[in-house]
């Protein structure tokens, strides 16, 4: 990995909600927020940011926490996701982490130019 300063830990959530698929997400905490606010967490929708951060808000090496209110890797937001990786691939100066339920759906998901991974994406599979 390569030698990335942090100096800043951001959220980035280019989609929100989320659907169901394992015993571990039984307490979603997605769920739990969105029920405070009467949201429909099924309904996945396209945020503000999706295709990018504004450069203030993604100063040099930054942390960036991917899609922590939805899943990166959610088969709706398919048709969003190349934007994301545009974005992603262009940020080497940052450090992107995103964690998924769908390590199933990673090698499709992933752009043509993946390879054996990208040094400033870290991606953390959580337990099922
Ligand atoms: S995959 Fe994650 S965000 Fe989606 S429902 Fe499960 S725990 Fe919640």
């Amino acid at each position: 990995m390569q030698n990335i300063e942090i100096e800043k830990a951001i959220p980035w959530n280019p989609w929100h909600g989320c659907k169901k698929v394992s015993l571990g997400c039984k307490n979603c905490f997605v769920y739990k927020m969105d029920q405070r606010y009467g949201r429909d967490t099924t309904t996945i929708t396209k945020g503000k940011t999706t295709y990018e951060l504004k450069d203030k808000d993604c100063p040099p090496n930054s942390l960036v926490k991917l899609c922590f209110s939805s899943d990166f890797f959610i088969e709706e937001a398919d048709e969003w996701r190349d934007g994301c990786w545009d974005f992603i691939r262009k940020r080497k100066d940052c450090l992107f982490v995103m964690t998924t339920k769908r390590p199933e759906r990673i090698s499709q998901c992933v752009p043509s130019d993946w390879k054996d991974g990208w040094e400033h994406v870290l991606n953390k599979q959580k337990n099922k």
